[in-house]
């Protein structure tokens, strides 16, 4: 049961449109920094719209140009770790890594000079492990302490095959990104915004319909037919932020990609439960049988070619849950942010044969699929997706949004962002690369025509 606060004072310090992750990070990074005269405005219940649909992954490796991303994915992170000491990791952090995989004997190559770009970075040590006999240290399935970071390179199979036996046979090179795990994105926001709360913001339900200025700057929001007076607002809304943004007269140079997960029991125990994220590096054409696609010829005939790299998946809950959450983006246009969604209704098929090239057990549920769960939402993205903290080009507005498939693990260091342009605090070396200001820099606008992978899985 959600406790939303009657808009009893109609002032406030600053308003926040959007209790997702990246509202409730403005919030409470704002309460932390002195500021406790908040309010946070959502149309919805909090983390309901974008932050419950999320994979709940994290990560320290992203690539260039430059180490912003880095540096700033490592702050966030420490915020987290943070925050896990001191709840008593209320929302079960763990450290298990992401294990990107391969079977393309090319590709082990490509892992080792990855690994050695993601040192330079900023994202821990590269360590190359070519025989059987290497030290390399599986992660714990539990907990985040004393674990190594940076990235471990296997590329002899004896050693694959001793530490991931449930990976496919043919399996020849695995990267181990070791800042890397997930949580509960739920239990970390429910924790951000009871804290916050704490200390005096107000959760408000309700729509923003209008910004008003006064003289060039915020003036008041107008929140269900009642004005809220407050210098200051915050865009958090989401996949909504352009529209808000709209709202000031801004521009916001984004838009909004689908994405969709599944998930289901897998009774058939396909995923050891201790298992990292695995990923799958090479592009997969689905095994059909020849039926299949004579008939797919005439009705899908987009799932007869070659489907992109990518599909994901993990274990997902405690104790002997048996549920695994799976995802794989084959399509990636740009759309219009439309609720309730609607999704591929071959997803659950697809996703499961497309993640059975590296886990095979998974291939037993293509002939009897389980009853899996569809969801999914929208990443709101910059196009060199990387996201937006900073002031707008209206006196007393921001933004905190555009993150993309990584806003949970990001959530922490953009709110953190936002809360130092607001209150005036020296603001780190990465904050400008996060700034809508960037775009002005007329090196920057030359850099995006050039801009090479953005790291979004
Ligand atoms: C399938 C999938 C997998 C993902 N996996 C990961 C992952 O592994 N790791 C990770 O870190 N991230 C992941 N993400 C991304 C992450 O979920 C998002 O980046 C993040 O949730 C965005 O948070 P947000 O607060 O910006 O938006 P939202 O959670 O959408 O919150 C925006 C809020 O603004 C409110 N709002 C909008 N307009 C108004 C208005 N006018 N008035 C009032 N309220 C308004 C909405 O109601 C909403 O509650 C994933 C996303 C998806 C879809």
């Amino acid at each position: 049961m959600i406790a939303w606060t009657a808009m009893t004072s109609r002032t406030a310090e600053v308003v926040i449109c959007g209790a997702g992750i990246a509202g409730i990070a403005a919030a409470f990074h704002l309460t932390r920094q002195g500021v406790s005269d908040v309010v946070l405005v959502d149309e919805r219940p909090p983390l309901s719209l974008t932050s419950d649909k999320s994979t709940e992954c994290y990560r320290n490796l992203w690539p260039g140009p430059g180490d912003a991303l880095v540096a700033a994915m490592n702050r966030s992170i420490d915020l987290l770790e943070e925050l896990a000491r001191e709840s008593g990791n209320v929302f079960r952090m763990n450290r298990r890594g992401y294990l990107f995989a391969s079977a393309d004997p090319a590709r082990a190559a490509r892992f080792i000079e990855s690994a050695h770009e993601a040192a330079a970075l900023g994202s821990g040590p590269a360590r190359i492990h070519a025989s059987a006999s290497s030290d390399y240290r599986p992660a714990p399935p539990e907990g985040f302490d004393d674990q190594p970071t940076g990235v471990d390179v296997i590329t002899d199979r004896a050693l694959i095959r001793k530490h991931f036996p449930y990976l496919a046979e043919d399996t020849v090179a695995l990267f181990h990104g070791r800042r890397c795990g997930w949580f509960s994105g739920q239990q970390l926001g429910m924790y951000m915004l009871e804290r916050a709360r704490e200390k005096g913001v107000r959760l408000v339900s309700g729509r923003v319909e209008a910004i008003a200025t006064a003289g060039g700057r915020v003036s008041g929001v107008r929140v269900n037919g009642t004005t809220l007076a407050t210098p200051r607002v915050v865009n958090a809304a989401g996949p909504f932020l352009a529209r808000l943004g709209r709202l000031l007269g801004v521009e916001l140079p984004v838009f909004c990609e689908q994405h969709a997960k599944i998930a289901f029991a897998d009774t058939l125990g396909a995923m050891p439960r201790e298992a990292p994220l695995l990923i799958w590096t090479d592009p997969v054409r689905v095994a059909w049988t020849e039926d299949e696609r004579a008939a797919l010829a005439t009705t899908r005939p987009d799932l007869l070619e070659e489907l992109p790299t990518g599909a994901h998946g993990r274990p997902e809950g405690a104790g002997d849950s048996p549920i695994v959450l799976l995802l794989w983006t084959y399509h990636l246009d740009p759309v219009e942010p439309v609720f309730p969604m609607t999704f591929d209704s071959a997803y659950t098929e697809l996703v499961i044969r497309g993640i059975t090239p590296m886990v095979p057990a998974f291939g037993r549920y293509a002939d009897r699929l389980p009853r899996a769960v569809v969801d999914g939402g929208y990443y709101t993205k910059t196009r060199e997706n990387r996201f937006l903290a900073g002031p707008l080009p209206v006196d007393g507005a921001y933004v905190c949004g555009a993150l993309g498939g990584y806003g949970l693990m990001a959530g922490n260091v953009a709110g953190e962002l936002v809360a130092s342009h607001v209150t005036g605090r020296p603001l780190p070396s990465y904050a400008p690369a996060f700034t809508l200001a960037r775009y002005d820099d007329p090196a920057y606008r030359a850099l995006l025509e050039r801009w090479g992978e953005s790291g979004q899985l």
